[in-house]
C-alpha cells in the first residue's frame, strides 16, 4: 500500500480560511473583514494592509515566493500573472518581502489580450482585478514552487464585467434580495441572507500520455477528429461503477490529497459509463466558491494526470461512439440559518412556501429555457446536446411522481390535499433489511431534474466554467421571485392570493414538466407540440443572450448591461468560429501529413506484394480487392480533404461574427464529417502496423 494520511490533518492546510484569519489577524481587523465578507461592507486601506501583511507572512511560511490575482476571463479557464513578494534591494544588497493592502485588493494585469467583445478596445487596455474576499485565498504548490492565489473578479476601467465571476456575484446578490422578500412574506424574520449552493459533478477521461502525444487532434483540440470504433465500446456497461484499476486509483488518491489541501471537499469518485471515463464530485458549497473550486478541480486533474504519465481530457466529446462528458450542476438555495428553500418536507402539499418556490422555478425555467440552454452551449457540447447523445437539447423539468401528483391536484381541484408516500422497498431476502424508499424514482434523461432537495441541471459541458449556468439560474429565479412578491406584497388576503398564484403558475407553466424518457423521438415531437424550444447547436443558442426579455431581466437585476450581453454574444461567436477553425486545420494537417502518406506507403507495399505473389504463381484476388478498396477510399479522402481546405479558407476569410460562426457550423463542420468518413473506413481495413496513430482501442482500453 502506498503512503497513508489523515484527511482531517491535511484538509484546508493551504487555505487562508476563517480559522487562520481568526488566529492571525488582530481582533478588530478580523471583525471588519468578516463584516465585509458577510455583509459586503467596504474595507479601508489600513485594514487591508494588515490583512495583506498577515496573508503574506502565512504564505511565506508555506514556502510561497509569488502571489497572483487568480481570475476567470471569458476564455473558460483561469488566468494569472505572478509577482514575487520581493521589493527593491536595500543598500546592504538584501531584499525584503512585501505585500500591501493595495496589492491585495486591486491588480492591473495588461488586459488587452483577453476576449472583451468590443467592450475594451486594445488601446484602452486597462482591466482591473478586484479581490473576491468571499472566496478564500490559498497557496498552490506545483512545479513553479508555492504561489499565493487570491481569487478575484475582473472588470474594465469603466466597470464592465470582463469575466465569469463578476456577473456571478451580481446574480447571487439578486437572488439573495428576492428570496429574502419571499421568505419574509411567510413570516421569516430571522434569516439574514439567502445563498445559492452548487455541487458540480465533474466527468473526465484519462488516456496514456505517450499515446496522447501521438495524436495531433488530442494535442490541438482536446478531442479525436478521426477514429474508428474498436470491437468493444460501452455496450456491456461493465465500466460504470466498476472496480477502479490501480493506476487510476493512485491518480485519484493524489488528486484528492491535492484538493483537500486547498480546501476542496472532494467527496465522490467512480468510473463512468464510457471506458476510461471517470467522475469526481465535491460536497456542495456557495455558488462562487463552487465555481472557484471547480476550476481548481479541473486544473488539479490535469496536473496530477501528467505526474502519473497520463493526460486528462476534459473535452465534452473526446471520442465518437461512446459517451461524452458533462457536469451535473446541482443547485439549491439556503438561508444563513440553514433552511433549504427547496426542501419539500414530508408533506409537500402542506408546504405552501415550497410550492410557491417550486412553481416560481417552473415559471423561470419555462420563460427562459432558451437562456438556460445557451448557458450550456459550447462547441464541444454540440456533440452531446441534441446530437446522438443525452441529455436532449430541449429543456424540460423532471419533478418525480410525488410532486407531479401534488401539482396535478393543484391544477385540477385548486387544492392539494395529500402527498404520495415513499413506503418501504422490499428486497425479498429475509436477511436484508427493508429500506425506506424515496417518494420519487430517479430520471437520468431529464436535463433539469428535481432530486430531493435540489435541482440538477445536467446540460453543462465538462470543460466549461459553471459560472455561466449559475448566473442564469440565479437571475431567472430571482426574477420569478420578484414577480411573485410584487403581487403578494400588495395582496389583502395573503393566504388566498398565494394559493391562487401557485395554481396560476402551475397551470401556465405545466408544459415544461416532463417525467418521461427525454431521449425518445416521441418527446421531440411532443415538445414541439407544447411549443418548447429545441435549440440544437451553439450558434443557434447564442441569440438568446440578447433578446429583449433577456436584456430586460439582466438589466433589472444589475447582472449584465445590454453592452455586456452583446459583447458576450460576440465573444461566443468568435470562440465558436475559432474552435472549429482549429479543428478543421488539425484535420487537414493530419490527413495531408500523416494519413494520406501512410496509405500511399501501404498501397505501395500491397502492390509490391501482389507482384511477388503473382510471380510465385499464387492467387492474388484478396490482395487485389483490398488494394482496390483502399485506393478508392484514398481518392475519397483526397477529395474530401480538398473540399475541407477550400471551405475552411473561405470561412477564415470572412468577417468575424454571427455569419462566420454560422458558416463554420453549417459548411466547415459538414466538410469535416465528410473527411472523417473515408478515413475511419480506411482504419478498419488497413494493417494496424501501417496506421500512423494509436487507435480508439489503444486509447480507451489501454490506459
Ligand atoms: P448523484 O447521485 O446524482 O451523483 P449526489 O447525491 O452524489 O448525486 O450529489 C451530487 C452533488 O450534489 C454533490 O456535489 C452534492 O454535494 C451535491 N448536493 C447535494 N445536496 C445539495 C444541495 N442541497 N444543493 C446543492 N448541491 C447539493
Ligand atoms: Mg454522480
Amino acid at each position: 500500500m502506498s503512503e497513508v494520511f489523515n484527511v482531517a490533518d491535511i484538509f484546508g492546510e493551504d487555505v487562508f480560511n476563517d480559522s487562520v484569519m481568526q488566529e492571525r489577524l488582530p481582533k478588530k481587523v478580523y471583525k471588519d473583514l468578516k463584516k465585509m465578507i458577510d455583509e459586503g461592507k467596504e474595507l479601508d486601506l489600513a485594514t487591508a494592509d494588515v490583512i495583506a501583511h498577515e496573508m503574506k507572512e502565512w504564505a511565506i511560511e508555506k514556502g510561497a515566493t509569488h502571489y497572483t490575482h487568480w481570475f476567470q476571463p471569458l476564455t473558460g479557464v483561469t488566468a494569472e500573472k505572478h509577482d514575487s513578494f520581493i521589493s527593491a534591494p536595500m543598500e546592504n544588497g538584501k531584499v525584503l518581502m512585501s505585500f500591501s493592502g493595495k496589492e491585495l485588493i486591486k491588480g492591473e494585469p495588461d488586459a488587452s489580450s483577453f476576449p472583451s467583445g468590443g467592450l475594451r478596445a486594445t488601446f484602452e487596455a486597462r482591466g482591473y482585478t478586484a479581490w473576491d474576499c468571499t472566496s478564500p485565498a490559498f497557496v498552490r504548490k506545483d512545479a513553479a514552487g508555492a504561489t499565493l492565489c487570491i481569487p478575484t473578479a475582473f472588470c474594465s476601467y469603466t466597470g464592465e464585467a470582463l469575466d465569469q465571476k463578476t456577473p456571478l456575484l451580481r446574480s447571487m446578490e439578486a437572488i439573495n434580495e428576492q428570496a429574502l422578500r419571499l421568505i419574509r412574506l411567510f413570516g421569516n424574520t430571522t434569516s439574514k441572507k439567502v445563498t445559492p449552493s452548487v455541487g458540480p459533478e465533474q466527468e473526465y477521461f484519462l488516456v496514456d500520455a505517450e499515446k496522447f502525444r501521438q495524436r495531433k487532434d488530442l494535442i490541438y483540440t482536446g478531442r479525436t477528429l478521426f477514429g474508428a470504433m474498436p470491437p468493444k465500446g460501452q455496450e456491456l456497461d461493465d465500466h460504470y461503477f466498476g472496480t477502479i484499476r490501480q493506476r487510476i486509483a493512485a491518480f485519484m488518491k493524489d488528486v484528492n490529497k491535492e484538493l483537500w489541501k486547498v480546501g476542496v471537499t472532494a467527496k465522490t469518485q467512480h468510473n463512468e459509463v464510457a471506458p476510461a471515463q471517470h467522475e469526481l464530485a465535491p460536497i456542495y458549497a456557495a455558488a462562487n466558491i463552487a465555481v472557484d473550486h471547480n476550476q481548481l478541480v479541473m486544473q488539479t486533474l490535469k496536473r496530477v494526470a501528467c505526474q502519473h504519465g497520463m493526460k486528462c481530457l476534459l473535452h465534452e466529446k473526446p471520442f465518437a461512439g461512446v459517451n461524452g462528458s458533462g457536469k451535473h450542476n446541482n443547485w439549491s438555495i439556503t438561508t444563513d440559518d440553514g433552511k433549504n428553500l427547496l426542501d419539500p418536507g414530508k408533506t409537500p402539499h402542506e408546504n405552501i412556501q415550497f410550492l410557491l418556490v417550486l412553481t416560481c422555478i417552473l415559471k423561470a425555467v419555462d420563460t427562459h429555457a432558451d437562456l438556460l440552454r445557451e448557458s450550456a452551449a459550447d462547441p464541444g457540447n454540440d456533440h452531446r446536446l441534441g446530437a446522438n447523445e443525452a441529455p436532449p437539447a430541449i429543456i424540460s423539468i423532471f419533478l418525480g411522481e410525488q410532486l407531479e401528483d401534488v401539482l396535478e391536484q393543484l391544477i385540477t381541484t385548486g387544492a392539494a390535499t395529500h402527498s404520495l408516500k415513499g413506503g418501504k422497498l422490499h428486497t425479498g431476502v429475509s436477511t436484508l433489511p427493508d429500506v425506506a424508499k424515496d417518494a420519487t424514482d430517479r430520471n437520468r434523461t431529464s436535463p433539469f431534474a428535481f432530486t430531493g432537495n435540489k435541482f440538477e441541471f445536467r446540460m453543462v459541458g465538462s470543460r466549461d466554467s459553471i459560472a455561466g449556468p449559475n448566473v442564469v439560474l440565479n437571475t431567472i429565479i430571482a426574477e420569478a421571485f420578484s414577480d411573485a412578491c410584487d403581487i403578494l406584497e400588495k395582496a389583502d388576503d395573503f393566504g388566498a392570493a398565494v394559493h391562487d398564484l401557485i395554481k396560476q403558475y402551475a397551470t401556465e407553466h405545466q408544459r415544461i414538466v416532463f417525467n418521461g424518457n427525454g431521449y425518445s423521438d416521441e418527446w421531440v415531437k411532443e415538445a414541439e407540440k407544447r411549443g418548447l424550444p429545441n435549440i440544437r447547436s451553439m450558434v443557434e443558442a447564442i441569440p438568446a443572450l440578447t433578446t429583449d426579455k433577456a436584456v430586460r431581466m439582466f438589466e433589472k437585476f444589475h447582472v449584465f448591461t445590454r453592452a455586456e450581453l452583446e459583447s458576450r454574444a460576440e465573444i461566443k461567436y468568435e470562440n465558436y468560429a475559432k474552435a472549429i477553425n482549429i479543428e478543421a486545420k488539425t484535420m487537414i494537417d493530419m490527413a495531408s501529413k500523416q494519413i494520406i502518406p501512410a496509405i500511399i506507403k501501404y498501397t505501395k507495399t500491397l502492390a509490391d506484394t501482389i507482384n511477388s505473389v503473382k510471380a510465385a504463381g499464387a492467387d492474388v484476388s484478396v490482395q487485389t480487392d483490398i488494394l482496390r478498396e483502399v485506393s478508392g477510399l484514398l481518392a475519397d479522402t483526397k477529395n474530401a480533404l480538398t473540399a475541407l481546405s477550400e471551405v475552411t479558407a473561405k470561412a477564415s476569410g470572412m468577417e468575424e461574427g454571427k455569419e462566420q460562426a454560422e458558416f463554420y457550423h453549417s459548411d466547415v463542420f459538414a466538410a469535416m464529417e465528410a473527411l472523417r468518413a473515408p478515413v475511419d473506413a480506411l482504419e478498419m481495413i488497413v494493417d494496424k502496423e501501417a496506421w500512423p496513430m494509436p487507435s480508439y482501442g489503444d486509447l480507451i482500453f489501454e490506459v
